[in-house]
C-alpha cells in the first residue's frame, strides 16, 4: 500500500513537472524577422533587458544552449533559420555575420563570387544598407540593455586573433584560447575581467572592419557580448553564459 502511494506521488510529481514545462514552452511567443531576405526566428519569453542571437546556423552547440536557455529565462532569442554557416544571398552565398558594415559586406560578397557586374553588386549593397537599420532596430535591446551572441568555432580561430582589434584583454593561462568572451562596453569588461574566462574589450570603431555584428554594436554604442566556445563544449558555453548573466544582470 505504502509503495503504491509512493508511486502515485511520484507519478503526480512527474505529471505536474511535465505540465509546467509545457506551459513554459507555450509561454514562448514565436515570430519571424528578416535581414534583406535572411530569416531569423524570434522566440520571446516575456521581457528582459537581455536579448540573444545565434547568427551561424551550423553552430549546433550554441543553438542547443540558446533554445534551452530561452525557455527558462526571460528575453528574446533571435535564431537564424539556416543549418549552414553561409546562407544563399542574391546570386551567391555569404557569411551572414559579415553583412553589418558596407566594407565588410562588399568583401564577403566577393568571397564566393568574383565575377560581379559592378551595378549588381552596388545595388545589392544599397539594399543591404537600407535593410540593415531596420534589422538592427529589431535585434538591439532598448537603451542600456544587453545583446548576447553565441558562437562556436571548429577550426583554429581563437582569442589571439582578436587581440589586435582589442583595447584591453585578459587571457587566463588555464583556459583554452578558443573559449573566450568579447565585449563592447568598458563597464561590462571591468565586471567580467577578473572571472575565470578569457576576455577582450573592443569598443573603438575600426574603419576597415570585417562587418561582424560586434562592429554594428560598437557603432551604435550597444552593450554586446559574444560568447565563443569550441563546437561541442556545451557545458563550458553554458557556464560562460551563466557567469556573464550573473555578473551583468540588473546592471
Ligand atoms: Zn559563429
Amino acid at each position: 500500500m505504502l509503495i503504491f502511494l509512493k508511486m502515485k506521488r511520484i507519478a503526480l510529481t512527474v505529471c505536474i513537472f511535465y505540465l509546467l514545462s509545457i506551459n513554459i514552452i507555450i509561454g514562448l511567443e514565436i515570430k519571424n524577422i528578416s535581414y534583406c531576405g535572411i530569416s531569423f526566428e524570434v522566440l520571446r519569453n516575456n521581457s528582459s533587458e537581455i536579448s540573444y542571437i545565434l547568427i551561424h546556423g551550423d553552430e549546433e552547440t550554441a543553438r542547443m544552449l540558446l533554445n534551452n536557455h530561452i525557455k527558462k529565462n526571460n528575453g528574446k532569442a533571435f535564431i537564424i533559420k539556416s543549418k549552414t554557416r553561409e546562407v544563399p544571398f542574391g546570386p551567391t552565398i555569404v557569411d551572414p555575420n559579415r553583412l553589418f558594415s558596407n566594407i565588410g559586406a562588399k568583401r564577403a560578397l566577393k568571397n564566393f563570387k568574383s565575377d560581379w557586374d559592378g551595378n549588381e553588386l552596388n545595388n545589392l549593397l544599397i539594399k543591404l544598407e537600407e535593410s540593415r537599420e531596420n534589422f538592427l532596430f529589431d535585434i538591439f535591446p532598448d537603451k542600456g540593455g544587453l545583446l548576447i551572441a553565441l558562437h562556436n568555432n571548429f577550426r583554429g580561430y581563437n582569442v589571439k586573433d582578436e587581440l589586435n582589434d582589442s583595447e584591453l584583454y585578459s587571457i587566463k593561462k588555464d583556459e583554452n584560447p578558443r573559449d573566450f568572451i568579447l565585449c563592447t562596453n568598458a563597464n561590462d569588461y571591468q565586471k567580467l575581467k577578473d572571472g575565470p574566462y578569457n576576455i577582450v574589450l573592443q569598443n573603438r570603431m575600426k574603419k576597415n572592419n570585417n562587418g561582424s555584428l560586434s562592429w554594428a554594436a560598437i557603432k551604435h554604442r550597444v552593450r554586446y557580448i559574444n560568447i565563443e566556445t569550441r563546437l561541442g563544449w556545451l557545458s563550458q558555453q553554458r557556464k560562460m553564459l551563466q557567469f556573464v548573466e550573473k555578473m551583468l544582470k540588473n546592471n
